[in-house]
């Protein structure tokens, strides 16, 4: 436990820049949660630190090293304040007003919810003490994560304020904690920065609602071919397959789907830059918020397939396959006659296992490098062969992976359920497509009038020639 010390007591030691930044006094306003822990971090850094508190002979354990001491003599003692109190409780900083002038006011807080206040806290803070340089810092980090240490959580700390100075010192103090400090401009953005902890996985959202768009629309198309239409034509109930057989029917469907929409906006994007001739018109919003999610979409695909993967492997253990196959052994055993050997379906079984695994793999290797830790190391130029190249390559062998299962069920009356296509059919479409305007990409004429473009080249724009020559 901390020695506690009277107000008095407190050795009062002005800090000016110039010192040695090992023996740097900082002050933290509040003993809770983040106080403790972000003064821990703090002294294991080399600072030393004074804590402002209420209650500064009853505040409870703090880091070994430190002292709490009354709000003004703190903030009298150093340069830089944290302030690790909600901002519900900042009136008793009006006060200070004479100590806190001129000094960095570092504020950490945040909300429970988005627009709680008309303004923002630091904002609020900086017209309660006019005379104090107010950043906003640290508060998109947690209690936890400070305690850690920037290895084992997120490494970056945002700050914005209207001072450089303040801004800096508050910059040099993160960067020695080991935080890498990305500065968002002027307190304007502290209403930004305190409703980012508040987003819950705003890239996720369009993937997650595409997801369960896809995946219930499949289900409920299978379920009706399938299950419902074996009862209503056939008096059977299949209903035990809905948990096994029909779920492995959905996944590889929503997988493709969704791996194929990562490559569609990329190709209309192309598309785009085609038809205007230039690369230097704005997407539209909708397209840029797509070619955002990519990696998301990307992912819960991978997450599809692996589901398809296992519940693959469990199809021989299942009780109604191991009875099928008996009931077919013991009737052809009885009947004393065996199936010929067809070389055809052999191969196309193999084919489409082989695809298969081939697919998955590639497509592990894509979901690999996508990791940050991973994507990190490689060059711009690997990571856009394994993703773009190697993208579309998996694409391509998971397509044609589909196509052997259909193989020739096209052609056959009896796949086309109450005229309705096979779900597989469905869902070929999409990145049939995509691979079909991939190919028109690569065409050597498009590809090099898209290349021209993406280097920078404007296609003339005959409407300018006409009014320029309309002016002269
Ligand atoms: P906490 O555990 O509740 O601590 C707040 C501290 O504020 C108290 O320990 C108390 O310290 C002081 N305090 C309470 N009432 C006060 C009053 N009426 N007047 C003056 N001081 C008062 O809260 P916390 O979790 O440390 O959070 C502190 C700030 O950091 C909040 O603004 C929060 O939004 C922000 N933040 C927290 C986290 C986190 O992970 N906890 C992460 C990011 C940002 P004394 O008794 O010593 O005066």
């Amino acid at each position: 436990m901390s020695e506690k010390v009277k107000a008095a007591s407190v050795p009062l030691c002005p800090v000016s820049s110039e010192d040695d930044p090992e023996q740097e006094l900082l002050c933290i306003f509040g003993t809770g949660d983040l106080g403790r822990s972000l003064g821990q971090r703090l002294i294991q850094a080399g600072y030393r630190l004074v804590y402002g508190s209420r209650r500064p002979h009853s505040c409870g354990p703090l880091p070994p090293g430190t002292q709490a001491t009354s709000h003004e003599a703190a903030a009298q003692s150093a340069q830089l304040i944290f302030l690790c109190v909600h901002r519900e409780h900042y009136d008793f900083l009006e006060s200070l007003t004479p100590q806190l002038k001129g000094k960095v006011v570092v504020d950490v807080s945040n909300n429970l919810k988005r627009d709680l206040y008309p303004e923002a806290n630091a904002e609020h803070l900086q017209r309660l003490i006019p005379g104090a340089h107010v950043v906003k810092a640290f508060n998109t980090l947690s209690a936890w994560a400070l305690q850690n240490g920037p290895s084992d959580a997120n490494r970056q700390v945002y700050l914005c304020g209207n001072r450089t100075e303040a801004k800096q010192a508050v910059a040099e103090t993160a960067t020695k904690l080991g935080f890498t400090v990305v500065d968002r401009g002027s307190l304007s953005a502290a209403r930004e920065l305190e409703d980012s902890p508040l987003q819950l996985f705003p890239d996720w959202r369009l993937p997650m609602r595409l997801t369960v768009g896809l995946t219930a629309f499949f289900f409920l198309y299978v379920v009706i071919r399938d299950v419902i239409y074996a009862y209503v034509e056939q008096r059977k109930d299949i209903s035990f397959r809905i948990m096994v057989s029909l779920a492995n029917k959905v996944f590889p469907i929503v997988s493709l789907i969704m791996l194929s929409l990562c490559y569609l906006p990329g190709i209309m994007a192309a598309c785009l830059q085609l038809s205007r001739g230039t690369k230097y018109k704005r997407f539209p919003d909708w397209l840029d918020r797509w070619m955002l999610c990519r990696k998301q979409l990307g992912l819960v695909s991978l997450a599809f397939a692996s589901l398809h993967v296992l519940y693959t492997l469990i199809i021989p253990i299942r009780y109604y396959v191991r009875y099928r196959l008996a009931a077919i052994t013991i009737s052809q055993i009885r009947e004393n006659k065996t199936t010929a050997f067809d070389t055809t379906m052999a191969w196309r079984t193999d084919s489409y296992y082989s695809m298969g695994v081939l697919g998955f793999g590639l497509f592990l290797l894509l979901g690999i490098s996508s990791l940050p830790s991973v994507s990190n190391i490689l060059s711009w130029r690997e990571f856009s062969f394994i993703q773009s190249k190697l993208g579309y390559l998996t694409l391509f062998i998971c397509t044609f992976h589909t196509y052997l299962y259909g193989w020739d069920k096209f052609l056959h009356l009896a796949s086309y359920k109450w005229f309705t296509p096979p779900s597989y059919m469905l869902c070929l479409i999409v990145p049939s497509a995509v691979l079909l305007l991939k190919m028109l990409l690569l065409l050597p004429c498009v590809d090099k009038r898209l290349t021209r473009i993406r280097q920078g080249w404007e296609r003339a724009d005959p409407e300018d020639g006409t009014r320029k020559s309309l002016l002269t």
